[in-house]
């Protein structure tokens, strides 16, 4: 898989140009997203995997097989961050969202252990309201077991029906290929 780093942004303006569609990775901080975009790409340190987490403030582009760009958006509800970062997503998060002409599809990514949290939910909904077509990636399988993972895509599958589910671990790149393939399918439409 070619994919390249193209650039990390603070404010909407410096986005790149163009009609590539786009790729949204979105969750709480220390989901694992930079580990997912290294998994994806197959690639070990095209994303900085941060040990420390909720440091990520900025919007990461890479682009992918010189076809999509894959954007990794700032994680939100950091427990240990202070009280004011905790409430409500970042303002540069909510101004990609709402001016997010190119978005093909978000990847809301869901630590498997904590199931959806109050700002998963969130996120869902706010995704949903503006017709963004959504997956939901169950991270970190690795840490539960095969039973409770299908618990969870129960209660999940009741509570959003329309959603599809893939589940995903960095460790043993489970399901990698579904999760390209549905990456495939929302750049061809695009
Ligand atoms: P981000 O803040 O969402 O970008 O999360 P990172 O990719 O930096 O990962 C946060 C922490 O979770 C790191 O310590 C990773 O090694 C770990 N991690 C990420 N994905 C997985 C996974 O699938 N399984 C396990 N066990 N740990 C993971």
């Amino acid at each position: 898989m070619t994919a390249t780093f193209v650039k990390s942004i603070t404010d909407l303006s410096q986005a790149p140009p163009g009609k590539k569609p786009h790729i949204a990775l979105v969750g709480r901080s220390n989901v694992g997203k930079s580990s997912l975009v290294n998994s994806l790409a197959g690639q070990k340190s095209l994303a900085r995997v941060s040990a420390t987490p909720g440091h990520t403030k900025t919007i990461n582009f890479y682009e992918f097989v010189g076809r999509y760009f894959l954007v990794d958006l700032p994680g939100y509800g950091f427990t240990r961050a202070s009280k004011s970062k905790q409430t409500g997503f970042t303002g540069l998060l909510n101004d990609y969202l709402s001016n997010a002409s190119r978005l093909a599809l978000a990847l809301l990514v869901i630590d498997s252990r904590l199931g959806p949290t109050d700002a998963d939910r969130q996120m869902q909904a706010a995704l949903a309201t503006a017709h963004v077509p959504t997956t939901i990636i169950l991270n970190k399988v690795d840490k539960i077991t095969r039973a409770q993972l299908t618990t969870l895509v129960k209660k999940l599958s009741e509570e959003y029906p329309d959603t599809k589910f893939i589940s995903h671990s960095t460790l043993s790149n489970k399901d990698r290929g579904e999760l390209l393939d549905v990456i495939e399918q929302a750049v061809r439409v695009a």
